[in-house]
């Protein structure tokens, strides 16, 4: 692709060479981002990925302190095409309305600083896609007659964001199906306090059996017609590609400051977020070392250790939104990165047990004086276990992915103190809650869709 052109000038020149296109990670033909947006999975149940790079170093960016220009810049060639285009700095807007701020940490050898993504509205970095997706979806499709209905099967964080960032949405409605019982206190408060645009089922079931629903509903042809439904996961593109900004926007900070590059250690499950952070440096960006903090679910471990993908059950751990066994965006690195051998001279993974989580959780509130989350902590450990002469030799962002609060039945005990509400998590504690129990059957689902959005 051509260096980018000011936006303002390139707007509207949507000659297919310069279009972008998405292809399916399993090879369907291309669709624009509008398509992929809607549909969120290719025909051929692959994912889609743009189909060409933009080339873009720091000398493409403006220098400035505000991430939403960071943005425009780097998102304009992924929307060349879209009808979305002239929205775009809206929509960016919408995006990004918190801090996302870099803290540096009081280290004694090396820079470390801590990338925290948990000032959105449910304190965690997923708010930061939800919400661009939102706001891309309303805007494509948010003035037909009916309304399109976005399934959500969650097992905590992903719904409560979901539901957040289409929360009266006009032309939406969400659909949230949560584990009864099987959500933390603060998370199933999230998930069940929002406004009539939003339906929030609690099942009396596993997650596995929320998401057999969702899927089931949405294979239902007559169903899926009444209902217009669509999804919100995690693999949708217009989830993907915001997240990239906050590694874009970060690294170009640190390069201004010290002409240095930036490595990440990124809490990972799914690797939506890590992926992200590749997308980033692949397009040209001062980002050095990526290194995967997963849980002791160990799936990409292995993979990068002997070439092996074996997908397997989830392991329940202390960071439990990175309880995966089977991480659905490793479809999109092989695609970018290549097989085991090479992916394995691109990144790297280090996976942490939950006694090195708390271990990690108390010895950073000693050393640093503040609470991190579950998922931070397997962060701060891959870091504190690098290589002393790496440690000192590269500049180190630690990303922050969830607030302590959100996790403080686990966080507390082990701090010895409470952790303080941020304000915009004791907001949504304060909103009554509002939800209908549901079996697990396609059935009940039908009913209780029918009962709330009539036929
Ligand atoms: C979802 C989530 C993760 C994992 O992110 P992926 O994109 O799935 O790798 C990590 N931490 C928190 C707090 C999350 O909610």
């Amino acid at each position: 692709m051509p260096v980018m052109d000011q936006p303002a000038q390139c707007a509207w020149r949507t000659n297919g060479r310069l279009n972008m296109l998405y292809r399916s990670t399993r090879g369907a033909a291309p669709v624009t981002l509008d398509e992929a947006l809607v549909l969120g999975i290719a025909s051929d149940g692959g994912l889609f990925v743009p189909e060409s790079l933009p080339d873009l170093g720091p000398q493409d960016f403006r220098s400035t302190d505000d991430i939403r220009l960071t943005a425009r810049t780097l998102l304009t060639p992924f929307f060349r095409g879209s009808e979305l285009e002239k929205d775009l700095d809206e929509i960016i807007a919408e995006t990004f309305n918190f801090p996302i701020p870099v803290t540096p940490l009081p280290v004694s050898v090396g820079r470390c600083g801590l990338l925290e993504l948990y000032h959105g509205p449910t304190a965690a970095f997923k708010d930061i896609g939800a919400q661009f997706l939102a706001a891309c979806l309303t805007r494509l499709d948010g003035d037909r007659k009916k309304p399109l209905t976005i399934l959500v099967a969650t097992s905590g964080d992903t719904g409560g964001a979901v539901a957040a960032a289409f929360d009266e949405r006009p032309g939406m409605r969400v659909v949230v199906l949560f584990p009864n019982g099987r959500v933390s206190d603060r998370q199933a408060h999230q998930l069940t306090c929002w406004s009539d645009n939003v339906l929030s089922l609690a099942v009396n079931g596993s997650f596995d059996d929320c998401q057999m629903m969702v899927k089931g509903a949405m294979a239902d042809e007559a169903l899926s017609a009444k209902y217009r439904f669509s999804s919100a996961n995690s693999i949708n593109v217009g989830r993907l590609l915001p997240q990239a900004i906050y590694y874009a926007h970060a690294s170009l900070q640190h390069f201004r400051k010290y002409d240095r590059r930036s490595s990440f250690v990124i809490p990972t499950g799914n690797l939506g977020n890590a992926f992200a952070c590749f997308l980033a440096r692949a397009v040209g960006l001062p980002i050095g070392d990526i290194v995967l903090a997963t849980n002791a679910n160990r799936i990409i471990n292995d993979f990068l250790d002997d070439g092996t993908w074996e997908p397997r059950a989830s392991i329940e751990t202390l960071a439990s939104a990175m309880d995966v066994g089977n991480p659905s965006n490793m479809e999109r690195l092989r695609k970018l990165g290549g097989e085991a051998r090479e992916l394995a001279g691109k990144v790297r993974a280090v996976s942490v047990n939950d006694s090195q989580i708390t271990q990690q959780i108390k010895q950073n509130f000693d050393e640093f004086g503040f609470a991190i989350c579950p998922h931070t902590a397997t962060a701060t450990y891959a870091w504190r276990n690098l290589d002393p002469a790496e440690r000192m030799e590269k500049d180190w962002i630690l990303v922050a992915t969830a607030h302590p609060a959100k996790f403080e039945s686990i966080v507390e005990p082990v701090i010895g103190t409470t952790v303080p509400l941020p304000a915009e998590l004791a907001g949504i504690l304060a909103r009554p809650r509002r939800f209908d129990v549901i079996e697990p059957t396609a059935l009940a689902l039908e009913s209780v869709l029918s009962r709330r959005f009539g036929s």
